[in-house]
């Protein structure tokens, strides 16, 4: 059999999923010749990233959506999220932010996590990308002027830049030689679709319980999608109970905000830890998203964080070929180095941040119980903490690249300004 030609090609991304299919969305615009590997088809059921979940998105993630060309497809079945409501059983006091207060017309959108994918999809179609479906990145060998993938179809892909998008057990990563740090939090995600007694009034609930957090979060025709955190026996167990008995342990654990829950749909359950690549770069290669860091869901950051590190990188790229023009490198040590140390804060503060609510809501012990108490109701009083909260929750702390900012990714200089090319 012949072996097929080696590509070659500018930036390859490993993992065609939310967050590979973004960059490549986001390249789109700029004069780099893209490939993406990706074993699953983005409308295969089996679809590790592009399934039946329901992501919220905060508000700086839908402009980089908008930047990308990928928001136009799915703006219509983006439902806002106009208030959240922090609370926990057994405990008196909450906490609310409303967009209002904010001063914006939403905290964030929820949707499909399919919908999405076709929207990306669809985007990165019309660019005329190449994606290389159905084939997988079994390995990765350095050069010094490109690195060469190696897909579980025979193909050869020497690129500048390799990228690892391909989630949280990146075979690419490791292929680089960079170790991962997995703590297991010993929790399952169990996901559903509801409906429920009351209209949502575009609320998102975020309830912890003694086994765990329960996001209620407002989706279209007035449904809401669950995310309730189960110990992994529980969630087992959860996964195969009749209907009306799930929906009443739910209803117990959640209480009656929304009224009764009426109905549920399928029900999926994900085992969740949190996984921290040691290192973001090797030479010639970056690792983004869950690849870089795979988060516990409680507060809905992982794809947000990822999207962050999308729109950085998409702009450390369109600022390389600004100042270089054709002489520009992808995968030049400096490209790589500006980003690394760009994600670096962002990054640490969100694991601290999810990490902590994970662990510290957790914690049944009395004492630390009264002090989340009173924490949320002055939380609930105190203006500058709910603004910064409220920051970090919208995806708008830190100094944040253009398309966050909702910016074009690509600065039109004044022609005086312009490099000049020899
Ligand atoms: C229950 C649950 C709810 C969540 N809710 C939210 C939320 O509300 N908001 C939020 O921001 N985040 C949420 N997240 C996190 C979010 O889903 C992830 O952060 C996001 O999916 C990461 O995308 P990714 O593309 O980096 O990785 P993945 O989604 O894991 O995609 C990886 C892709 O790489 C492909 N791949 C695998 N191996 C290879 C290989 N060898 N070569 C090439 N490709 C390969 C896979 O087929 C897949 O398409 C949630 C997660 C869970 C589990």
């Amino acid at each position: 059999m012949n072996r097929p030609a080696m590509l070659r090609c500018d930036v390859a991304i490993a993992g065609g999923g939310m967050v590979g299919l973004s960059l490549a969305a986001a390249l789109a615009e700029l004069p780099l010749d893209v490939v993406v590997v990706e074993p699953v088809a983005a409308e295969a059921d089996e679809q590790p990233s592009f399934d039946s979940r329901t992501t919220a998105l905060a508000a700086g993630s839908r402009r980089v959506l908008e930047g990308v060309g990928a928001w136009a497809g799915i703006a219509v079945q983006a439902t806002p999220i106009r208030k959240i409501h922090v609370s926990e059983r057994g405990v008196f006091g909450f906490a609310r932010l409303t967009a209002a207060e904010q001063g914006v017309t939403a905290l964030g959108y929820t949707i499909e996590n399919r919908l999405l994918g076709q929207a990306l999809r669809r985007r990165c179609g019309t660019a005329a990308r190449l994606v290389h479906c159905p084939a997988g990145v079994q390995d990765v060998v350095p050069g010094e002027d490109t690195a060469r993938l190696v897909t579980d179809q025979g193909q050869q892909i020497a690129a500048r830049l390799v990228v690892a998008a391909d989630g949280a057990r990146s075979r690419v990563r490791s292929a680089c030689g960079i170790e991962a740090t997995v703590s297991d939090y010993d929790q399952h995600a169990v996901v559903a679709h509801v409906e429920t007694e009351r209209f949502h009034e575009y609320t998102a609930y975020e309830r912890f319980t003694p086994s765990g957090p329960i996001a209620v979060l407002p989706i279209t025709e007035g449904r809401c999608a669950i995310v309730w955190t189960l110990g992994p026996e529980a969630a087992r167990r959860a996964l195969g109970l009749p209907d009306a008995v799930f929906i009443d342990e739910l209803q117990q654990a959640f209480g009656l905000r929304l009224g009764r829950f009426t109905r549920v749909g399928r029900r999926q359950s994900y085992p969740l830890a949190l996984t921290r690549s040691d290192k973001q770069s090797a030479p010639r290669a970056v690792i983004i998203g869950n690849a870089a860091q795979g988060l516990h869901p409680v507060a809905g950051q992982g794809f947000n964080l990822g999207l962050r590190d999308v729109a950085t990188l998409a702009e450390v790229l369109a600022d390389e070929i600004g100042e270089q023009g054709v002489a520009a490198d992808p995968g030049a040590a400096r490209v790589i180095e500006r980003y690394t140390g760009w994600r670096q804060p962002d990054r640490n503060a969100v694991i601290r941040f999810t990490d902590a609510l994970v662990r510290g809501f957790g914690n049944p012990f009395g004492p630390l119980r009264a002090a989340r108490a009173s924490g949320l109701l002055l939380f609930d009083l105190f203006g500058p903490a709910k603004r910064e909260f409220a920051r970090r929750t919208m995806g708008m702390a830190g100094p944040l690249p253009r398309l966050v900012r909702g910016l074009p990714l690509v600065v039109t200089r004044p022609a005086t300004d312009r490099p000049v090319q020899a």
